[in-house]
């Protein structure tokens, strides 16, 4: 079994691919108007990786070692026949777990097809159950029953779902006992993610976080929970099960407690950049590698190299000056 390694010992065992750039929402947290308004220029079509690229380099990153592969944007349905890569990357020996990160908006439609195509789990953003607030969020008009109805489409035929809530100070505080309460009922996990300093445009500082512990303290009030095991080393969210149901609360502690040194995710952007982390600041053009004549032996020494030669720890090592001062790629490009 392959096992690449990276300067601190971390092996490369999770992919992200990011399918595209372009997003249907314009979250303030993520993609605010003020930047990608009319005038921001996404990619064009040609430098999307297709299907067929991101089916190469998936495998050749399965060889070295990968098992689970997460699709993710700016809003992967957007792709609309994401099932198509779906049914390739189901194929490949190896991969064992693939999952999806979406906003929601387009599941109703899309749920049984991705199932049919083989997907298994399906993470659904929502930040707000009350509509004038979620659609201040996103920005474009979007209130939360389509979302809801997303969700629930994706249950019926099937799919695991999660839901993930990013908390801002500010922003969705009074929305995190409605929507533990709402997703309780459910039987769906949801998971809390603190707001985080991704990308150049978000007006992030530490202020503007609710921690874990703020927001564990504000359901003790109402649940009653303990903790559950980690399922795997090195698993991102701290989970907990509300006593006496099967239904999990997690978070996802990104600022508060940062867990770089269990960080095994590879990342490849829309364009085909590979990112070793978040918050990198230049990728590795992979896009040039699959359309130049390169063998799959040279890709896989490149990804190899990149790996191996990888220290980054930025939240680990987060001020308010790095938050302010580095400069970052945007979340909707690298996908979260
Ligand atoms: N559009 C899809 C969605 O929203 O699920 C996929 C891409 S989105 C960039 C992936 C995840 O990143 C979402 O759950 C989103 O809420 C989260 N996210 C975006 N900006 C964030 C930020 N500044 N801090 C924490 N999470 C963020
Ligand atoms: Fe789009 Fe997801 Fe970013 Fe919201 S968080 S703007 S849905 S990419
Ligand atoms: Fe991984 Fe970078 Fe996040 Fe640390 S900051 S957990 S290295 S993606």
């Amino acid at each position: 079994m392959t096992v690449i390694t990276d300067k601190f010992g971390r092996p490369m065992k999770d992919l992200r691919i990011s399918v595209i750039d372009r997003c249907n929402f314009r979250c303030r947290y993520c993609m605010p108007k003020e930047i990608f308004g009319r005038d921001f220029v996404f990619m064009p079509k040609e430098q999307l990786l297709s299907f067929e690229e991101i089916e190469h380099i998936a495998k050749l990153f399965v060889d070295l070692g990968i098992k689970k592969i997460r699709l993710t944007g700016g809003e992967p349905l957007l792709r609309r026949d994401l099932p198509v890569l779906i049914e390739k990357l189901v194929r490949i020996e190896g991969v064992e777990d693939i999952g999806l990160t979406t906003n929601g908006s387009l599941l109703f439609n899309m749920a049984q097809k991705l199932k049919d195509a083989g997907l298994k789990r399906v993470n659904v953003s929502l930040d707000a159950l009350d509509n004038t607030l979620f659609k201040s969020i996103n920005d474009s008009g979007v209130g939360p029953e389509k979302i809801l109805k997303g969700i629930e489409k994706a249950k019926e035929v099937g799919l695991e779902v999660k839901v993930n809530m990013v908390v801002k100070k500010g922003m969705n505080d009074e929305e995190i006992v409605p929507m533990a309460m709402y997703f309780k009922e459910q039987g769906i996990a949801l998971r809390y993610i603190e707001f985080m300093d991704v990308g150049q445009s978000n007006g992030w500082n530490f202020n503007k976080v609710v921690t874990k512990k703020e927001i564990f303290q504000e359901l003790s009030k109402h649940f009653e929970m303990e903790a559950v095991d980690p399922a795997y080393v090195g698993e991102v969210a701290k989970r907990y099960r509300y006593i006496g149901t099967n239904t999990e609360v997690g978070f996802i502690t990104s600022v508060s407690n940062s867990f770089c040194s269990s960080c095994t995710r590879a990342r490849i952007a829309a364009d085909g950049k590979m990112y070793n982390c978040l918050f990198a600041e230049n990728g590795f053009d992979f896009r040039q590698s699959l359309r130049s004549k390169k063998t799959d032996e040279e890709i896989k020494k490149e990804i190899m190299s990149i790996w191996s030669n990888r220290t980054d720890r930025y939240s680990d090592e987060r001020t308010e000056e790095s938050a302010k001062h580095k400069k970052k790629i945007e979340m909707s490009y690298i996908g979260g």
